[in-house]
């Protein structure tokens, strides 16, 4: 028999500054209370009549752990046939494994909601979106009228699964955001969630990367008084096209936005089919993102040794434009130590698509990797190929 994620109920509460929508939830054997915290002045927007986004989030949970979804709160009819008679069927074909049942009751909703929006982390996803849809795209209708900050889980510290560390890194990220909201006049939209909490202590620390874009485009459909049209930017163009439900849905997810939209809220995949170093040399002439681009998941500075800021400082240098970020990342400390640093490429190309982009892009444009960090590369490679061998 499998089991049951049981969407209890749900219910809206106010304070003096937030207003927050709370679900009940029976995973298995286990009770969870899910919420969903914002200002006060967009509590309005809060949907706790529907459970579109709960169900979005908990969908490729139930998934991959054989359970079936049932509630007492009902979802939008579009939402429920997209799953079942489109994502569902795909997911099972292409996994070779049962779906769950979704027992849950439809109903029409129609919120006319109003604004136009993406996530705002700062980092190279959010400016190449922020750029395309405040400056080149001319259609008046998609121009962004609000961003959107999220507590999901992708302020992880590298950590797979809920610690408290990461309510730190999420508050310091929080804070330079809307330091950079308020610089350039954005207006904002904060959700604080319990998310990453609740789903790691019901499912045993699932990686954020397996499951962003269901924790994400959720929040935003229940949220759909107030988004109607939410872009993301997706990693992964559909020419590496994958529906593996126990990997990143970055592959898949410019399918996953048609199931993921409703009659209310429109979600799009942004920044066209450009790669992250097409992405970064894209924005290099948005002024915005010079001294406000923050690509680490450690807190609210680049670290300047993690995976992320490392392949964007040698993006950025291959690009011959590392000074102009100055005020971003530790040039010196770059310059410094970039025989080390550019070692990287040689260790990662065949692992990680990013590293073996910047790999071609050095080949093809004459971009000089000293012979230092060919050698030291093609030895960390040797060691990381033994420990992914045996698992460790
Ligand atoms: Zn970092």
């Amino acid at each position: 028999m499998s089991k049951t994620i049981n969407i209890l109920n749900s219910r809206i509460s106010n304070n003096d500054d937030k207003s927050t929508l709370t679900f009940d939830l029976k995973i298995g054997d286990n009770n969870h209370s899910l919420y969903f915290s914002v200002d006060k002045k967009y509590g309005e927007y809060l949907c706790g009549e529907i459970a579109d986004g709960v169900l979005t989030i908990l969908l490729p949970f139930a998934v991959k752990n054989n359970y079936d979804i049932v509630s007492a709160i009902p979802v939008s009819e579009e939402l429920l046939y997209n799953f079942n008679w489109h994502f569902l069927p795909q997911v099972a074909v292409c996994n070779k494994i049962d779906i769950p049942q979704i027992k849950i009751e439809t109903v029409k909703t129609d919120y006319k909601p109003f604004a136009v929006s993406t996530g705002i982390s700062c980092g190279v996803d959010s400016f190449t979106t922020l750029k395309e849809y405040t400056v080149e795209c001319k259609y008046d209708d998609y121009k962004l009228t609000h961003l959107a900050f999220f507590e999901n889980g992708a302020h992880h510290l590298g950590i797979n699964g809920f610690s408290e560390e990461q309510k730190k890194c999420y508050e310091e990220q929080k804070e330079f955001v809307l330091k950079f909201c308020e610089q350039y006049n954005y207006e904002v939209v904060i959700v604080e969630s319990n998310i990453n909490e609740v789903l790691s202590k019901a499912f045993e620390n699932d990686a954020f990367e397996h499951t962003h874009t269901f924790r994400n485009i959720g929040i935003v459909l229940q949220m759909q008084k107030l988004f109607k049209i939410y872009y993301y930017s997706s990693a992964w163009n559909l020419d590496v096209f994958n529906v593996d439900i126990t990997r990143s849905p970055a592959r898949y997810e410019k399918y996953l936005f048609s199931i993921l939209t409703t009659k209310n809220t429109r979600i799009y995949s942004s920044n066209k089919a450009m790669t992250r170093l097409e992405k970064t040399e894209y924005i290099l002439d948005f002024e915005q993102s010079y001294d406000n681009l923050l690509v680490c998941y450690m807190g609210g500075h680049n670290c300047g040794k993690c995976g992320k800021c490392i392949r964007t400082m040698i993006t950025l240098d291959m690009l011959g434009k590392l000074e102009l970020y100055k005020n971003s990342f530790d040039v010196e400390y770059y310059k410094k130590n970039k025989p080390i640093i550019l070692s990287r490429i040689y260790a990662k190309k065949h692992f990680d698509p990013f590293m073996k982009e910047l790999h071609k892009y050095a080949k093809s444009t004459g971009y000089k990797i000293p012979l230092f960090s060919k050698v030291l590369g093609m030895v960390l490679f040797v060691g990381l190929a033994i420990k992914r061998a045996l698992h460790i």
